[in-house]
């Protein structure tokens, strides 16, 4: 039986466990993945926004963190997936067959991408889905590219794609983007850039690399296609709660619902970081959580053990 149980290594498992280990309590952090770090091996734009560090990419910022936990004293298991839990039992099955028990529990398993679930999306990774345009951008100079979504991502990547790439489609489907209107006055001004609203993405076609896209601009007009050699696609995330979802309260989007002490509707099972955090998902917030439910479990714990 453990003091503690983490699930999931980004910013805010990684924070609650240094936190939890710092004040004593017997701490184990699982992790799906083969390495720790969650979103922060997808930011390939610099981290000027955590007080006190300032690096050129997510995993820099990684390497920072990790110093800190390797001297840490907790256990912790990669690679090491749950295929179901009990919260109110506090007990969760490893697909090894394994069974854990523990006092508290702490979910920290974050948001994924979403995904538009089009023909082509998945077979064609690789070869033309662009992941990220500060990364990727000087291997689409040159190309017509097409960016999917009308947030401050979708448009902050077509700006970037914009100044090395002769034409971007971006497509949205709703009536006006939802980027900020600093963003949205750029994309204006650029004359690279066309913009499709109340149209959706149908298919990405293509064998060995994209070639085209599909585009449908209104329910039952007929879709048409766009010659484009690479595709980006922003459309928000999904936070990673389907394991728990029956069991506590979530927001519909299935956000985790949590108090001020970062506890959720089941007694002793916290949920820290991104996945209960839809207003402001970023890093700060994440490790401040961390640390707030590390002592709030310590304090609970501690009166327990006094009684
Ligand atoms: C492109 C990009 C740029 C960004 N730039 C910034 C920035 O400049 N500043 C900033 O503050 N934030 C930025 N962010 C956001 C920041 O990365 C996130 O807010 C932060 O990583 C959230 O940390 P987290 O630990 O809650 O979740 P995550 O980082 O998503 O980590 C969750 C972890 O849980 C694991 N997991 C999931 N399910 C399970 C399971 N069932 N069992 C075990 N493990 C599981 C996952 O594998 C993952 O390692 C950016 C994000 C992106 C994608």
């Amino acid at each position: 039986m453990q003091d503690v149980i983490i699930i999931g290594a980004g910013p805010a498992g990684l924070s609650t466990a240094f936190w939890c280990d710092e004040l004593g309590l017997d701490t184990l952090l699982l992790e799906q993945a083969e390495q720790l770090g969650g979103q922060l091996h997808r930011v390939y734009n610099p981290v000027k926004n955590y007080l006190g560090l300032n690096t050129s990419n997510g995993k820099e910022l990684l390497e920072l963190f990790t110093k800190d936990v390797d001297a840490a004293d907790f256990d912790l298991w990669t690679q090491t997936a749950i295929t179901s839990a009990d919260l109110k039992a506090r007990r969760l099955s490893l697909q090894s067959g394994e069974l854990l028990q523990s006092i508290s529990i702490v979910i920290a398993t974050g948001v994924r991408p979403r995904q538009l679930g089009v023909p082509g999306e998945k077979e064609l990774v690789g070869k033309g889905m662009i992941e990220s345009a500060t990364r990727d951008r000087d291997r689409f100079a040159g190309r017509d590219v097409c960016v999917v979504g009308g947030g401050d991502a979708a448009v902050e990547n077509a700006l970037l794609l914009a100044e090395v790439c002769p034409t971007v489609t971006l497509v949205y489907r709703g009536k006006k983007l939802r980027a900020r209107r600093e963003l949205a006055q750029r994309l204006q001004s650029s004359h690279r850039i066309t913009v499709f609203t109340e149209s959706v993405l149908t298919r990405i076609i293509g064998d060995e690399e994209v070639q085209a896209v599909e585009v449908r601009r209104k329910e039952g007009l007929k879709p048409f296609q766009i010659a484009v050699r690479g595709v980006l696609i922003r459309i928000g995330v999904k936070p990673n709660t389907e394991l728990f979802r029956e069991q506590l309260e979530t927001d519909d989007n299935g956000y985790i619902r949590v108090s001020s002490e970062q506890e959720t509707s089941v007694p002793m099972v916290f949920a820290v970081g991104d996945v209960s955090n839809p207003i402001a998902p970023t890093i700060s917030s994440a490790t401040g959580a961390g640390a707030t439910a590390a002592k709030v479990i310590a304090a609970r714990l501690n009166a327990r053990r006094n009684d």
